[in-house]
């Protein structure tokens, strides 16, 4: 099987394996015991701590550890109600749902949608504007769209809210691993996972303003200064560490370059041999490792997703969440697509391991599908 859904989740990496292993050999105590041992947890958590801070340009104290971007993303909206109960939310239009559904539930019917263009790229006139007005409790955009790879301009989203005087969440999830990281600790709270990058399922990080309080969405011990309760999970941590640390490498040896550059004669292909297909996003900056293509119909039902998993390649619909389900996508829709397309909506995303031959694989399977499709009766 070749696996093109690390949007969804990334497989472990070999570096992060090794050390979630001697983290839960080293580091076998609670980091909040008393002894030795857990005094020896608590110090490696707090030079991961340090670790992060210096990758992301902020304070250790700004950082919390958490079991993943969902959690993060509910926290900072569960804090911002609080902190200003009557104030509106402004969420780009291509949030995902942890923002989208936790905005919902905590600020109800003040929640209003920054649009978007036809490239799924905020409108940072609308919130210009906005922000002019009434103050908001929080603006959230996030760095990186989940189902198109497009990239949101968070540094300029930043300084339009610092000059304002308003909060920025950013919800770094699909950017941290995949593009650098400094420069993200400027933003009031970013949230990030480590599954997105090679690191383990069900740890990730929340970026908070440290020198502020912050209402806990989880309650029970003293962890973390009182703002997230529950023991820390040492091992993944760590391992996320291992894994945000190799993909920095990665970067500066500019790695990333060269599989945009495969990524883009894959799509490029793509074009060439389905001329009525759309690349979502074309026209804006995205992720190296993300192609969401629209692809015309491959002869009704099953669609190319369940047709290209039989023909051995993982890729997905829309976000993990949302496939599985007919609603078509939030993020296609505010893009200006009409459901039918958005239906037919393939998203195709690597890794750091993904291999030019593999981009070249799936479109021969792409090609392979369609002329059976052309070919069986059954199938028009
Ligand atoms: N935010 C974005 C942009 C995502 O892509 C995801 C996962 O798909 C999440 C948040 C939720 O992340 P997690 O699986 O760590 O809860």
């Amino acid at each position: 099987m070749i696996y093109l859904d690390h949007n969804a989740s990334s497989p472990l990496a070999p570096t992060a394996r090794a050390a979630w292993l001697e983290a839960e050999e080293r580091f076998p105590g609670n980091p909040s015991s008393p002894h030795r041992m857990g005094a020896r947890a608590e110090a490696a958590l707090a030079e991961a701590r340090r670790r992060l801070a210096g990758l992301l340009g902020c304070a250790a104290t700004d950082l919390l550890w958490t079991s993943g971007a969902t959690e993060a993303c509910n926290t900072v909206l569960h804090h911002a109600a609080w902190a200003a109960p009557e104030a509106a939310v402004c969420l780009s239009a291509v949030e995902h749902p942890a923002v989208r559904e936790s905005a919902r539930q905590w600020f109800r019917d003040r929640v209003e949608e920054i649009p978007v263009d036809r490239d799924g790229v905020v409108d940072l006139r609308w919130l210009q504007a906005r922000l002019a007005g009434h103050r908001p409790a929080l603006v959230a955009v996030m760095a990186a769209n989940n189902e198109t790879g497009v990239l949101q301009p968070w540094r300029e989203t930043q300084s339009l809210c610092a000059a304002a005087g308003v909060d920025f969440f950013c919800d770094a999830t699909q950017w941290v691993g995949r593009l650098p990281v400094g420069g993200l600790g400027a933003c009031a709270f970013v949230a990030g996972s480590a599954h997105k990058f090679g690191g383990p399922r069900g740890v990730g990080f929340l970026k908070v303003p440290g020198s502020r309080a912050v209402r806990p969405l989880l309650h029970g011990g003293g962890q973390l200064e009182r703002r997230r309760a529950g023991t820390e999970n040492v091992p993944g941590v760590l391992a996320m560490l291992a894994a945000l640390e190799e993909a920095e490498m990665r970067l500066t040896a500019g790695e990333a370059e060269r599989r945009r550059a495969e990524r883009d004669r894959f799509a490029a292909a793509v074009m060439a041999a389905f001329p009525t297909a759309r690349i979502n996003g074309a026209g804006a900056e995205r992720l190296w490792n993300t192609v969401s293509v629209v692809l015309p119909a491959a002869g009704g039902r099953p669609r190319w997703v369940v047709k290209l998993d039989k023909a051995g390649f993982a890729v997905s619909t829309g976000s993990a969440c949302a496939s599985g389900s007919e609603k078509p996508s939030h993020v296609l829709t505010a893009m200006g697509q009409d459901a039918e397309a958005a239906a037919r909506a393939v998203r195709i995303s690597g890794g750091w391991q993904t291999t030019g031959a593999e981009w070249e694989a799936l479109l021969t399977a792409l090609a392979r599908i369609r002329a059976e499709a052309a070919e069986s009766p059954r199938s028009r």
